[in-house]
């Protein structure tokens, strides 16, 4: 049996849902759940990395979470400039060079929001900062499909750690998705892809359409 402390880390890696881009967020879903704020990360999630600019889609999606009465922030470890591009085109805050997975700039964000942790979700492409900085403060945390495969060389080295978390957690049915149609969108080496929905996870109805959360207890078993 794992000990306390990696149990807690495994847990704290596992992101409750998994979809193929924001667009696939299901917004009824989570204010069900009870979800009213939205912390998202910038490069990958809302748009290619460094290079990707501000679509009329993706302003069209926010104002759509917006009148379903969310409150919106953008989280991102990239700098000032960038972030003021976006926060400006969508009409929502935003803080650059946030030291995700450090949680200050998470908490500072919420605050901000005027909500309690459990009453946001965080939503970024990837596990070991968005993820791992959100779920420890007892937020929702929902992985996307990177935007584009161009990123930082250190990201690049870190997907291969991170492709092999995914992988055993949908072989262990602690993570079911990408949800959302094929477009084509994202990388293809994402560990369900090309997989049958058996070989995905063993439980589709859990992480992505509202389960309880998975708390990663069997997966060293
Ligand atoms: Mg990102």
């Amino acid at each position: 049996m794992p000990r306390p402390f990696w149990r807690s880390l495994i847990r704290s890696l596992i992101p409750h849902q998994y979809v193929m881009s924001v667009y696939d967020l299901d917004l009824h879903d989570l204010r069900a759940r009870g979800v009213r704020g939205l912390i998202l990360d910038l490069d990958n999630t809302l748009a290619a990395w460094r290079f990707g600019q501000p679509e009329p889609r993706l302003a069209e999606w926010v104002e759509g979470a917006k009148a379903r009465g969310f409150s919106l922030y953008i989280v991102s470890n990239d700098l000032g400039p960038r972030v003021d591009l976006f926060s400006r085109f969508l009409g929502i805050p935003g803080v650059a060079r946030a030291g995700k997975p450090r949680r200050r700039a998470f908490q500072r964000a919420i605050r901000a929001l005027g909500l309690e942790p459990g009453e946001v979700a965080v939503v970024g492409d990837q596990v070991f900062t968005d993820i791992l900085g959100a779920r420890p403060l007892g937020c929702h945390t929902v992985l996307v499909v990177p935007v584009s495969r161009r990123e930082f060389v250190g990201t690049r080295l870190v997907r291969r750690l991170e492709g092999l978390l995914l992988r055993h957690l949908a072989a262990r049915g602690l993570l079911d998705g990408p949800v959302g149609p094929a477009s084509g969108r994202g990388r293809s080496d994402r560990p369900s892809e090309g997989l049958t929905d058996g070989e995905a996870g063993g439980r589709p109805a859990d992480s992505a359409r509202g389960g309880g959360p998975p708390d990663g207890g069997d997966f060293l078993c």
